[in-house]
């Protein structure tokens, strides 16, 4: 019997990686983010599940990520999105990961790796098309003059990263596009064609901003039943995808309280009338937000209930006056009524935050 777990529907994740196979259509690829353990979603079972639902490339954030699949026996591409480490490098040559390399030096370096070891090199060249963050911002001329001098290190992608993706009152997104096609079409003119050309995670699939798809996409998110909401005046969303996953914690005691009682750390919560409350075996040291401290609901048998007092590191006190409920039973903290965005609009955060802050102490349950 667990304190608190998650039960991970592998179904639903075929099912949001097939609905998104089928809005892109057949001529796109489709690799599935599965970084930060599959935003808890557990990376090697996902990883498994979508290799068997036919996809053949996965996106991970580390070399370690990556590693680990390999070690567990996946065999798709796995693009490494955010860890060209000098001290990594190699590691990318004797697991078969792909670097998405964010420099000029980065992709003279590998080269001289893959020259030495003897090993042919794929790798993606992220640019910075303005988000500002990863990506070289070098012209295409500079590229050119770079990737003729390679002997191993092949450029098989081009690819980016959106800022402002669900904003439709923003130009950035589009600037984006048009800095990224101006590259693309420089370095195709010079006979230059990587395979891949890549930009949109979920949002820009969702909402259909086609220009932005490339021939790859790469979503997460939607992978695991999630759309951020747009702002301004965006196309409706064409994604049909549900949440994977359940959160419970299980009631470890149940009392009567008098009116009057303070509750929990720092009493931030006293009861207005005689109450029964119900403690719960999840806390932030679970990644149960800390901000739900008075504010967030839970459900106990299909009904919405209060949190009141502080969520504190272990345990988490929830109001049941009036509901039959004995310690053993289970509440959900995210599941059924209650998602990750819900969760976040209370917590003051955002959905990603909430699934990939669950804990490694949080047990997971596939069903
Ligand atoms: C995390 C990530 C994604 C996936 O983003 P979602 O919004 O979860 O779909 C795609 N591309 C890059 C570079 C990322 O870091």
């Amino acid at each position: 019997m667990y304190r608190s777990w998650l039960e991970v529907s592998l179904e639903q994740i075929a099912a949001n990686f097939r609905a998104i196979r089928k809005v892109v259509g057949p001529s796109i690829t489709v690799m599935p983010v599965v970084k930060a353990d599959a935003y808890r979603h557990g990376a090697v079972e996902v990883s498994r599940t979508l290799e068997n639902a036919g996809a053949r490339w996965l996106a991970v954030s580390n070399a370690g990520e990556g590693i680990a699949l390999r070690e567990s026996g996946i065999t798709a591409r796995i693009l490494v999105m955010a860890d060209f480490l000098p001290a990594n490098r190699p590691l990318f040559l004797d697991y078969d990961l792909t670097p998405a390399i964010h420099s000029l030096e980065g992709i003279r370096d590998y080269d001289t790796l893959a020259v030495r070891a003897g090993k042919r090199a794929p790798f993606h060249l992220k640019l910075d098309t303005g988000m500002g963050r990863l990506g070289t911002r070098a012209t295409a001329s500079e590229i050119l003059d770079t990737l003729s001098a390679c002997r191993a290190a092949r450029l098989e992608g081009l690819m980016s990263h959106f800022a402002s993706a669900p904003n439709y009152t923003s130009p950035q997104t589009d600037e984006q596009i048009a800095t990224f096609a101006a590259v693309l079409q420089h370095l195709r003119n010079a006979g230059v064609n990587p395979e891949f050309h890549h930009l949109c995670s979920t949002v820009p699939i969702a909402y259909s901003r086609r220009e932005a798809w490339g021939n790859l996409v790469r979503p997460g998110h939607a992978i695991y039943g999630y759309v951020s909401p747009a702002k301004g005046d965006a196309p409706p969303c064409v994604l049909d995808v549900k949440p994977a996953l359940v959160w419970k914690a299980t009631v470890l005691e149940v009392k009567d309280v008098p009116a009057g009682a303070a509750i929990g750390y720092g009493g931030i919560h006293t009861t207005a009338k005689p109450s029964r409350i119900a403690i719960l075996g999840a806390g932030y040291a679970d990644g149960y937000p800390h901000r739900l401290s008075n504010k967030g609901r839970v459900l106990v048998k299909g009904q919405t209930v209060p949190i009141i007092g502080a969520v504190s590191m272990d345990v988490t006190t929830i109001d049941v006056t009036g509901i039959d409920i004995a310690p053993g039973d289970p509440v959900v903290l995210l599941g059924e009524s209650i998602d990750a965005q819900q969760i976040a609009r209370v917590a003051g955060t955002i959905s990603y935050s909430v699934l990939c802050g669950i804990s490694s102490r949080v047990a997971r349950l596939y069903v």
